[in-house]
């Protein structure tokens, strides 16, 4: 009979800058590991919407390719109505920040990944790896690791 139990774990990250690939792949791990759950799925989820989770190669000559073609995806400098505050009004902060370009990007990436565990184990490929993609700022930002399985 199958026995779900759960586990969560917050991770903390401090961003530097915009675009920035942060590879989260030995926290992640460090969480299943403290889950103690040898079969289930690992969700490893981005609580903001101009921070992304994606799976991809640590590669820097890549990740300055990827950055760039976020770039030319959503450039900083092109006109968002979201960055006009002399007419926006909705969920305006005291220090609200003009990133249009950053909410786009994070449009194309997503909020999450899931890996499945096997054994104990993230069945991550050869080359893969689970990065915290900041898009907009240096920031606090929070990425939850929430395991189910058995
Ligand atoms: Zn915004």
């Amino acid at each position: 009979m199958l026995r779900l139990s759960t586990y969560a774990r917050l991770i903390t990250v401090e961003t530097e800058k915009a675009p920035q690939f942060i590879d989260i792949t030995e926290e992640v791990e460090r969480a299943v590991a403290e889950a103690g759950l040898t079969e289930g799925i690992a969700l490893i989820y981005s609580r903001h919407t101009t921070a992304a989770i994606r799976i991809n190669e640590n590669e820097p000559l890549l990740l300055h390719d990827m950055a760039e073609f976020l770039e030319r995806l959503a450039p900083r400098d092109c006109a968002y109505s979201h960055n006009d505050f002399s007419i926006r009004t909705v969920n305006m902060t005291e220090d609200e920040c003009p990133n249009g370009h950053a909410h786009c990007q994070h449009l194309l990436l997503g909020a999450s990944e899931a890996v499945p565990i096997i054994g104990g184990r993230l069945q991550l490929g050869r080359w893969q790896r689970i990065f915290l993609v900041e898009l907009d700022r240096p920031r606090t930002r929070e990425v939850l690791v929430q395991i189910i399985g058995e």
